[in-house]
C-alpha cells in the first residue's frame, strides 16, 4: 500500500477540533476521520473538487460524530466505519470494526490497522497506517483523553500499547491542546527541557494561526506525562511505585489542574 503522496489536512472545527482529511493529488476520492461538523467538510471537498469517499470514526462523542447524517445525505455512497463496541451509540455507521481488523480504503490506496484503545469511552479504536496514527481523543500532544468511561489501567495500557509503535510515527489527534497540556507537563516536571522548548515551539505555531500536529512518538516519548510514567522524578514526586499508579495520579492531578 502506498504511504508516499498521501495529504493529510487539518479542518479546525468548534473550538479546538480538528478533521483530518485525506486526500490524494491524482485521486477525486477522500476520506475524513471524526466529522463533528457535516458544512467544514463539504466546503473543503467542493473546494478542493472531492467527493467523499470515507468516514472513520474513532468514538460516540458528539464533536466526533455529529456530521455523519449530513454527510451521508450529501455523499449516499461514503462508508461510515466505526467501533463495533459503540455501534449502539453512533448513529449511520455502515461498517463495524474491531481491534486489530484491516480496512482497504482501494480509491485512496490505504490500509488501516484498527487498534482498540479504551479509556477516554470504552469503545475508542484508533486507526493506523505506518507511519500515521489517527487516534482521537485517546493520545494528545502531551496529554490524553479524559476518563470518562474507562480506568487508569485501561487507558494506561491503551497508551503503552500505543507507545510500542515505532518511533516515527506521527499523531494525528482530535483536539489541539497542546499548549494547555504543556503547562501540566512543566508543572510536573519542571526541569524537562524538552517541554521547555515544545512551549516556546508551540506558542509560536498558534500565534500564527497553524496547528502544534501531528507529533511524533519520539517528541511525545520527550514532552508527555503520560508516556513518561517510568521517570523516577515523576514516581518521587507521586510517591508511587509503579507505572499504573503514576499514570493515576498523573491522570487525577490533571483532571484538577488549572493553569497560571
Ligand atoms: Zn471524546
Amino acid at each position: 500500500m502506498n504511504a508516499e503522496n498521501l495529504t493529510i489536512s487539518p479542518i479546525p472545527i468548534f473550538q479546538d477540533n480538528y478533521i483530518w482529511c485525506l486526500t490524494r493529488p491524482s485521486q477525486a476520492a477522500m476520506a475524513v476521520v471524526d466529522p463533528g461538523d457535516a458544512a467544514a467538510v463539504i466546503d473543503f471537498a467542493t473546494s478542493n473538487a472531492k467527493t467523499l469517499s470515507t468516514i472513520l470514526i474513532t468514538h460516540h462523542h458528539w464533536d466526533h460524530t455529529d456530521g455523519i447524517a449530513i454527510l451521508k445525505q450529501k455523499f449516499p455512497e461514503a462508508r461510515v466505519i466505526g467501533p463495533a463496541y459503540e455501534a449502539a451509540k453512533i448513529e449511520g455507521l455502515t461498517e463495524l470494526v474491531e481491534d486489530d481488523d484491516s480496512i482497504v480504503l482501494p480509491e485512496l490506496e490505504l490500509e488501516l490497522q484498527v487498534l482498540h484503545v479504551p479509556g477516554h469511552t470504552l469503545g475508542h479504536i484508533a486507526y493506523y497506517q505506518a507511519p500515521r496514527l489517527f487516534c482521537g481523543d485517546t493520545l494528545f500532544s502531551a496529554g490524553c483523553g479524559r476518563l470518562f468511561e474507562g480506568s487508569p489501567e485501561q487507558m494506561h495500557q491503551s497508551l503503552q500499547r500505543l507507545a510500542q509503535l515505532p518511533d516515527d510515527t506521527e499523531i494525528y489527534c482530535t483536539h489541539e491542546y497542546t499548549l494547555a497540556n504543556l503547562a501540566f507537563a512543566r508543572e510536573v516536571e519542571p526541569t524537562n527541557q524538552a517541554v521547555i522548548a515544545a512551549q516556546a515551539e508551540c506558542r509560536q505555531r498558534r500565534n500564527n494561526q497553524l496547528p502544534t500536529l501531528p507529533s511524533t512518538l519520539l517528541h511525545e516519548k520527550a514532552i508527555n506525562p503520560f508516556l513518561r510514567c517510568q521517570e523516577p522524578e515523576l514516581q518521587t514526586k507521586y510517591g508511587t511505585e509503579s507505572t499504573e499508579a503514576t499514570f493515576a495520579a498523573l491522570r487525577s492531578a490533571k483532571d484538577q489542574f488549572i493553569p497560571k
